[in-house]
């Protein structure tokens, strides 16, 4: 990623310590990030083997493939970083959930993710 496309990124989506972005596994923004839609696809082709499955950081119904993905939560490091952790939304969830509740249940994933951390800005919507 380089210095420009790093900025523009973290100028749509982040906080200062944590680059986060709530993403449609598809998001045509994804191509612009390349560790990003790296870690994304490589997310995706884990659905299927994955041992316990993956489930929906809402309402934790089991994620399968990409079909079942309604977006994914992505977060990782403000510094240099090939560290991108994944979480993913259901398509039901993304569809119909309040928005609020959304935002919750990132806020909790990545409070996990980063115990001290504080989530500074709304997700991405
Ligand atoms: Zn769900």
């Amino acid at each position: 990623m380089s210095r420009h496309e790093r900025r523009r990124f973290r100028r749509e989506v982040s906080g200062p310590d944590l680059i986060t972005s709530l993403v449609r596994p598809d998001d045509p923004r994804l191509r612009g990030v390349p560790i990003l839609f790296r870690a994304v696809r490589w997310w995706l082709s884990c659905l299927p083997s994955a041992l316990p499955p993956k489930g929906c950081l809402l309402c934790e119904r089991s994620l399968w493939c990409e079909a079942d993905v309604g977006a994914i939560l992505l977060s990782m490091s403000a510094t240099p970083t090939t560290c991108v952790a994944c979480a993913g939304l259901c398509l039901d969830c993304y569809g119909r959930a309040d928005w609020g509740r959304i935002e919750a249940a990132c806020t909790a994933v990545l409070q996990t993710a980063v115990p001290d951390g504080t989530f500074v800005d709304p997700v991405l919507q």
